[in-house]
């Protein structure tokens, strides 16, 4: 079963990626920062871990307010860092651990924590800015990770208790993961800041200093405080500190601390800490009940026939084609679809199977290889037939056929007048 080896509680400022691209390790003014990750790096080296949880927050880079959301998982395969506007640092993409996020995924929904998923988007400096210095990278990055994006950005926030409560839940999600990974978890963000406003500029040493003590402490007294408290003593923006509460959700009760430290070089506090877990392994009995529950929902849905419930493993494992399909409410990429096909499949890095599906407009095939329906439907109206014709096509039968089935012999698309127009045409209405 996987263990929680311990945990990094860090900020997640630029400035600790603006001093390791600068080279500044032996400049005096950021000469504390490398001071303060040479240890955690060694204990990082020392306890080899197989994955990194990691939570962090995105500033507005690739998480912007169309579409917010509170408890975002990374589950996909691999990250790149993000361009923040003055083009992308210079570091290699990081692969993603996906079968531990999916397994926490199915976990943390059925604790009833409303998440949300991502995959194929950029990391920003909230993520890459503290791993660029805790870990070598230039063969690559030697840990995956499970990104936990937060939006804390725009309220409401979650609260500091549901960050927690979200932690234990997590803990119980690594514990029961059935392979023998050592998971070290790293929570990020600053301590006291404020960077907008007449206030910004606001620092308060000695409340961090405490806020470290009951973080280690007694986090659950941070559990009652409200955003506003939290900003009142420690800064508007320090309200992310809430990120570091997942971390210590899942850890034991009492921790072993190994390392501390603190220094305010300019904006942010840059407080760093690690933890050992005290915590006792689950039992192969809790683990397999929690996987079983985890796993409730969909129990025996596999016996139903004809049936593709469209869940993680399908979504990462066939995001390209889905994505190439879903790309067709761009009226762009729709006509480069019916006039040039070819060279547009080529250009998308379709697999051989993946085009000749497209080409032989193979709903079934398509459907049983890993597409969503409500990407073919979109695909359909693009070809001018209508939804009838895929109903009919995946249950193997002729259009007429198929209408003899229903009640009413109508067909129908998700097109616009125009297409609806044309599906008409095609089935001879
Ligand atoms: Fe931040």
């Amino acid at each position: 079963m996987a263990r929680i080896v311990g945990a990094i509680a860090t900020s997640h400022t630029p400035t600790i990626g603006f001093a390791f691209d600068g080279n500044k390790q032996n400049d005096p003014v950021w000469k504390p920062i490398f001071d303060a990750y040479e240890p955690i790096k060694a204990w990082l080296k020392e306890k080899k871990p197989d994955a990194l949880f990691i939570v962090y927050n995105d500033h507005i880079t690739s998480f912007f307010f169309d579409h917010y959301s509170p408890f975002v998982l990374g589950v996909g395969e691999e990250y790149k860092v993000a361009d923040e506007g003055g083009g992308r640092r210079n570091l290699p993409p990081i692969k993603g651990h996906g079968k531990l996020a999916r397994h926490i995924a199915n976990h943390l929904v059925a604790d009833e924590f409303d998440m949300s998923f991502f995959q194929d988007k950029d990391l920003d400096h909230g993520c890459f800015s503290p791993l660029s210095v805790l870990m070598d990278h230039d063969k690559g990055w030697p840990t995956p990770i499970v990104p936990l994006q937060m939006g804390v950005l725009q309220f409401p926030v979650p609260s500091a208790k549901r960050c927690w409560n979200l932690g234990k839940s997590l803990r119980a999600a690594i514990e029961s993961y059935p392979e023998d990974l050592r998971v070290v978890l790293i929570g990020t963000g600053g301590l006291s800041h404020q960077v907008h406003g007449e206030r910004c500029g606001f620092n308060n040493p000695p409340w961090d200093e405490k806020l470290v003590d009951l973080y280690e402490n007694d986090p659950e007294a941070l559990t009652r405080m409200t955003h506003a408290q939290h900003a009142t003593l420690g800064g508007m923006e320090s309200s992310e500190f809430i990120m570091w509460m997942v971390v210590r959700g899942a850890l034991s009760a009492q921790v072993k601390r190994v390392h501390r430290s603190y220094y305010l070089p300019s904006m942010t506090a840059i407080v760093t800490a690690v933890y050992e877990n005290l915590a006792e392994p689950m039992s192969a009995e809790d683990a397999a009940r929690e996987r079983a529950r985890a796993n409730r929902q969909l129990e025996g849905i596999e016996k139903l026939e004809g049936t593709y419930p469209f869940d993680l493993e399908r979504s990462v494992g066939h995001y390209r084609l889905n994505k190439f399909l879903h790309e067709l409410v761009v009226p762009e990429h729709r006509a480069a679809f019916i006039n040039d096909l070819e060279p547009l499949m080529e250009k998308w890095e379709l697999s051989e199977q993946e085009r000749d599906l497209i080409r032989r407009r193979d709903w079934r095939g398509l459907m049983q290889y890993g597409a969503i329906f409500f990407v073919l439907e979109k695909m359909a109206a693009v070809c001018g037939v209508s939804n009838l014709h895929v109903y009919a096509h995946m249950r193997g039968q002729t259009l007429e056929d198929f209408q003899k089935t229903r009640n009413a012999q109508v067909v129908y698309g998700v097109g616009g007048q125009e297409a609806q127009k044309k599906v008409e045409e095609s089935a001879g209405a």
